[in-house]
């Protein structure tokens, strides 16, 4: 398929969730935090995510600075990465709407924080981080180049197997018991499987 395709379909997408996120983020901007654990480490994940989720596919739509690690992919994996785009923007879009004022895009704990086990938590602890993978995911079946396809994945992957614990671990010493009986019911990012 022609790469220009590829990339405005990649960029709409792309636009598509920053729009989502824009009122989310307006919002959780006016919070007071109680508990910040927005650490050294936090911010290298969070650099390192945008930097592969954010700045090396649009430098790579942008500019030819990546075309050396071009390649080939089959149509198949194109057709799979178009049908992500919506089953995507969905996701992202419930987990914003269900964690509210809980949200924040790095590890805090507001004034009036509760846990959100409605909605799509219902059935996963971490479906903004679902929702997520499958973007990365998706970048990688519509980006056919070595950097830009795999740079999400990569940034993105650093920032959850290193978090997510922390984030469990966060929550539980805030919630105790009431966090720790919603994680016995519930799978992290797949329902009933992982
Ligand atoms: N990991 C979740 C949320 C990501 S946003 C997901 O993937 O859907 C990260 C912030 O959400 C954390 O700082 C934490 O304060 C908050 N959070 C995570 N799980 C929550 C829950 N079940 N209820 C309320 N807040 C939660």
């Amino acid at each position: 398929m022609e790469a220009w395709i590829l990339k405005v379909v990649f960029m709409l997408f792309w636009v598509g969730t920053w729009i989502i996120r824009y009122p989310f983020n307006r919002e959780q901007k006016k919070n007071t935090i109680t508990t910040d654990q927005k650490t050294t480490q936090e911010k290298i994940l969070l650099s390192a995510a945008f930097l592969g989720m954010a700045l090396i596919p649009v430098v790579y739509v942008l500019t030819p600075l990546f075309s050396f690690a071009n390649y080939q992919l089959p149509i198949g994996i194109h057709i799979l990465g178009f049908s992500l785009i919506l089953p995507t923007l969905w996701l992202f879009y419930r987990s914003h709407k269900d964690l509210g004022k809980n949200w924040s895009p790095s590890l805090e704990i507001r004034q009036g924080h509760h846990i959100v086990d409605g909605g799509v938590y219902k059935y996963i602890r971490h479906p903004m981080y679902s929702a997520i993978w499958l973007w990365v995911i998706l970048q990688a079946c519509l980006l056919p180049n070595w950097v830009a396809g795999f740079s999400g994945m990569f940034g993105f992957g650093l920032l959850y197997f290193i978090r997510v614990g922390q984030e469990e671990a966060m929550m539980k010493k805030q919630f105790g018991e009431q966090y720790a009986a919603y994680q016995q019911k519930t799978k992290r990012l797949i329902p009933f499987i992982l």
